[in-house]
């Protein structure tokens, strides 16, 4: 049986829920019957229900103070920011909390949808690395942006992000973010396996994120952008250890940037080599040094984006790559994907 659910806002404004859209780690998503794109994000267990909608309710009324005014602009959407909290009402709802906000698939994909050549071929057939570079320089601004007015994402990963097709990103979730409020802290939930600092990996559950903790992140946000998808920490133990997680290299350092002898990659993988130096720096520095900040990494990205920085391979238009390589990685990355396919035939053939 489908049961229609209403939401109601305490000023009494009611909206019919549509389809389920998805779930994540607390919430259930739905689209709402109205002429905007909007959806409802429904939080039926949260910890502390009363806090909760106190969260909510001061994130709506940040919605018109100054600290969102660079977050929030008119023209295009960075963040789907509650508008209004609500209700489940009628007489087989309970009383489930959530709040409505923009649709962000009205002009945005899932993050997820550019990480891989694969998986943007039919979603975004127009992208290139040059893309992919624009989506992290366009992270690394929005995370400078939102640590600037004292917000930390916390729980900072692909399912929580948008990108378009110039490569601009958004993000939702912003009920997830730690911020204070009035004197109050409304603390960060934990992070996702693959997705979470050093120093967060086992941490007791209520140890509340940092913006260094969502730096060491978007190092692995950037490295998967410029690496056709490849986690930093990816890799099966070069010491003969069992692979467990990536949270287990990480915590082991075992990262292709920091030690080339520390994991076993495949060949099939972008060889080091792809990054511009600048950007190799940073992403050393970030997993095994002092972590650049996020308004380092975007003035890093811009610069690599800038006329000039980039050419485009002479045999396939969407092979971009930077001046620093003199020939094309993507070529390369072929020319082994296809040897590989060619010595299986000839093993094939040879049995
Ligand atoms: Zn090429």
């Amino acid at each position: 049986m489908t049961m229609a659910l209403t939401v109601v806002s305490r000023n009494g404004r009611e909206w019919r829920l549509t389809e389920r859209i998805g779930s994540g780690s607390e919430g259930v998503v739905y689209g709402v019957d109205d002429a905007r794109p909007l959806v409802a994000k429904l939080v039926p267990d949260p910890p502390d229900p009363a806090a909760y909608r106190r969260r909510i309710a001061r994130l709506v009324r940040q919605r018109r103070e100054p600290r969102t005014v660079r977050l929030l602009p008119a023209t295009t959407v960075r963040v789907a920011w509650p508008m209004v909290g609500v209700r489940t009402a009628g007489p087989d709802a309970d009383g489930i909390d959530g709040y409505v906000m923009t649709d962000m698939r009205h002009a945005h994909r899932p993050f997820a949808h550019l990480l891989t050549p694969a998986a943007r071929r039919a979603p975004l057939p127009r992208a290139t690395w040059a893309t992919a570079l624009a989506a992290a320089r366009s992270l690394a601004r929005l995370l400078a942006d939102l640590h600037a007015e004292g917000y930390v994402v916390g729980d900072l990963k692909p399912d929580n992000l948008w990108v378009d097709d110039r490569g601009e990103v958004g993000m939702a979730d912003v009920d997830s973010w730690q911020f204070t409020d009035g004197g109050e802290l409304f603390p960060g939930r934990m992070g996702t396996t693959g997705y979470t600092a050093p120093e967060r990996i086992g941490a007791p559950a209520g140890t509340p994120p940092d913006r260094t903790s969502d730096d060491f992140v978007l190092a692995v946000l950037v490295h998967q952008l410029l690496m056709g998808g490849l986690h930093p920490f990816a890799g099966h133990p070069a010491d003969g250890s069992d692979y467990l997680s990536y949270d287990d290299n990480v915590l082991h350092g075992r990262c292709r940037l920091l030690d080339r002898t520390s994991v076993l990659l495949p060949r099939s993988v972008p060889p080091l080599d792809l990054l511009p130096r600048r950007l190799t720096d940073l992403l050393r520095a970030a997993f095994g040094g002092t972590r650049p900040t996020a308004a380092v990494w975007a003035g890093a990205l811009a610069a690599e984006s800038a006329p000039g920085r980039l050419r485009t391979c002479g045999a396939n238009a969407l092979h971009v790559h930077t001046v620093e390589r003199p020939w094309c990685p993507w070529c390369d990355l072929a020319d082994r994907a296809g040897g590989t396919e060619a010595a299986k035939t000839t093993e094939e053939n040879t049995a």
